[in-house]
């Protein structure tokens, strides 16, 4: 850990460590959420939907990656065990208990929702303290808005697709 790197965030280094490890639960997951979508998921539009859940899961580890590196940077320790996911997760779990598309859809449009939250409060606590995390949460911010987008724009079609019948 770089101590001037540590030292820059000032005061507030433990919250900002606290609220990282806690991004870092919802998007593990939202990770496995996504991944177990992708293997249950039945409907209209299947194809479409688990590549797009795909992506997204793909996408959810990205942010575990670029969240753990920053909170190693800060001094802290990113989770380490999966235990604590639930226990500091901002957003939960939902479980696909049942398969249909458009239920699977809408409880991962839930959980982009929710993270857009947990992200546009990290991105306006780093704002003045840190620039670093700063720009990576609101890069992260950014995909999650895509996220929520993809789901409804999914969501939508199948909608419409039933309407049309
Ligand atoms: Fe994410
Ligand atoms: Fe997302
Ligand atoms: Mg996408």
């Amino acid at each position: 850990m770089g101590t001037k790197g540590r030292e820059i965030v000032g005061k507030d280094v433990n919250k900002l460590v606290e609220m990282l490890n806690k991004a870092l639960a919802d998007e593990w997951l939202a990770y496995y959420q996504y991944w177990v979508g992708t293997k249950v998921v039945k409907g209209p539009m299947r194809e479409a939907t688990t590549a797009e859940l795909l992506q997204h899961a793909a996408e959810e580890l990205g942010h575990a990656e670029l969240l753990s590196n920053r909170l190693i940077q800060l001094g802290g320790t990113p989770l380490l065990t999966p235990e604590d996911w639930y226990k500091m997760s901002n957003c939960g779990y939902e479980s696909p208990e049942d398969p249909y598309v458009e239920v699977v859809l809408d409880q991962n449009i839930k959980g982009e929702q929710c993270a857009i939250d947990v992200y546009r409060k990290l991105v306006d606590f780093t704002k003045d303290i840190d620039p670093v995390t700063y720009e990576i949460v609101l890069s992260i911010l950014a995909d999650e808005i895509e996220h929520e987008e993809d789901l409804q724009a999914l969501a939508e079609d199948i909608h419409i697709m039933r309407e049309r019948r």
